[in-house]
């Protein structure tokens, strides 16, 4: 991690930030990049979340981005790879600043040599099209992290989404045979299991088969907000007990129950704008995104404060201890999250957040990346 200036280092909570390990397992920038037309060594302040120089400055040590398309995608494995060939494209040009890694001992390298240490986790099961021999290449090409499902299910395993608005209908519901072997390959490969996104059923039948610690990649707690992606107290206890990690999101509408509804008068009062950003060719959630963005301060006026992300922390902290929670942003997936996090460089005030409610160093260093590192290393067992 780098800080240039000499004051800032009289701070002692960048001092902390600055010796920590800092894991993000979830940034969504290669779909951002290919939507707003950008690269990841480009400066994007006021553009993007993220960018290469503002990972950096906010002490970024290992970025997991996601892989993804909505199911609407034809060919959705080939389109996953061409998005995998961007991130490295991205390292190519910046070899001295950036490297993609597989291995711990390659992340740790890497930390050494101050690099970013990239990674890449898929989001979606539909993307490896139903074939094991797709989740092997995809290993191969350094992922590391499997989403089961996104919003939608796959033919082998029923995403939150469906389980919640479907239910009965359902043809199946959870993990069926070729799901579990999916889940059981993904234990051999040493690929992370992802249950963000994935519906109750999917979850239990994930816990009851891994043979290897499990991660929720960008997931917050249901007891502060109920909404489908979130976990519930039982799995929380789950993935503690299965020795995994939640990776809190920090969207505004998982930490804040009342956020989502505050959005959508908010939209409904741009609704002329957006129909006819729309109508010029943007889809519509990113018409939507786009208006929130420019007014900013009616924005800004509805987002929680970071106080609440720390309050979700500190649930999963008391209910099963400091080992079970890290961090996934969403960062460039989300239009707003805590009104104090505007992108990757304002991590270091999680870390002054985590100081002022009396964390210690080793917990802290747990919470910002050595919970991920342990069941990345346990993975490869
Ligand atoms: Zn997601």
């Amino acid at each position: 991690m780098l800080f240039t200036g000499t004051n800032v280092f009289s701070q002692k909570y960048k001092k902390i930030h600055n010796a920590a390990v800092l894991v993000d397992t979830h940034n969504d920038f290669p779909s951002a990049s290919i939507e707003k037309k950008v690269s990841f060594d480009d400066d994007l302040s006021g553009k993007t979340h993220s960018d290469l120089a503002r990972m950096r400055a906010g002490g970024v040590d290992v970025q997991i981005f996601s892989i993804f398309c909505g199911p609407e995608q034809e060919q959705p494995y080939a389109f996953a790879n061409r998005e995998i060939d961007s991130v490295y494209e991205w390292a190519r040009r910046a070899p001295m600043r950036m490297t993609i890694v597989k291995t711990p001992g390659e992340l740790r390298r890497a930390i050494k040599e101050k690099r970013l240490a990239a990674m890449l986790g898929v989001e979606g099961g539909h993307m490896i099209e139903d074939k094991i021999e797709n989740l092997d290449a995809l290993y191969v090409r350094g992922v590391r992290y499997l989403t089961l499902t996104w919003n939608n299910s796959t033919s082998w395993a029923t995403s939150a989404a469906d389980e919640t608005t479907k239910g009965d209908s359902l043809p199946h519901k959870g993990l069926t045979d070729l799901g579990k072997k999916i889940v059981e390959r993904m234990n051999e490969l040493g690929m992370l299991i992802d249950i963000s996104h994935n519906g109750e059923q999917t979850f239990w039948d994930v816990i009851n088969l891994t043979k290897k610690p499990i991660i929720a990649s960008h997931s917050s707690v249901w007891n502060f907000c109920h909404h489908r992606r979130n976990l519930k107290d039982d799995q929380i206890k789950a993935i503690a007990k299965n020795g995994g990690v939640i990776h809190l999101n920090f969207y505004a509408g998982f930490l804040d129950s009342t956020y989502e509804r505050k959005a959508a008068s908010l939209i409904a009062k741009y609704k002329p704008e957006i129909d006819s950003l729309v109508a010029h060719g943007r889809q519509p959630d990113y018409a939507a995104i786009m208006t929130m963005e420019k007014y900013k301060d009616e924005t800004s006026s509805i987002q929680p404060p970071l106080s609440l992300l720390l309050d979700h922390l500190d649930y999963i902290v008391k209910l099963v201890g400091v080992d079970y929670v890290g961090l996934g942003s969403d960062f460039d997936g989300i239009e707003a999250g805590p009104k104090e996090l505007n992108g990757v460089q304002d991590f270091p005030l999680i870390t002054k957040a985590l100081i002022e409610r009396g964390y210690s160093k080793k917990d802290i260093r747990k919470i910002l990346g050595e919970n991920f590192l342990r069941v990345f290393e346990a993975n490869q067992l």
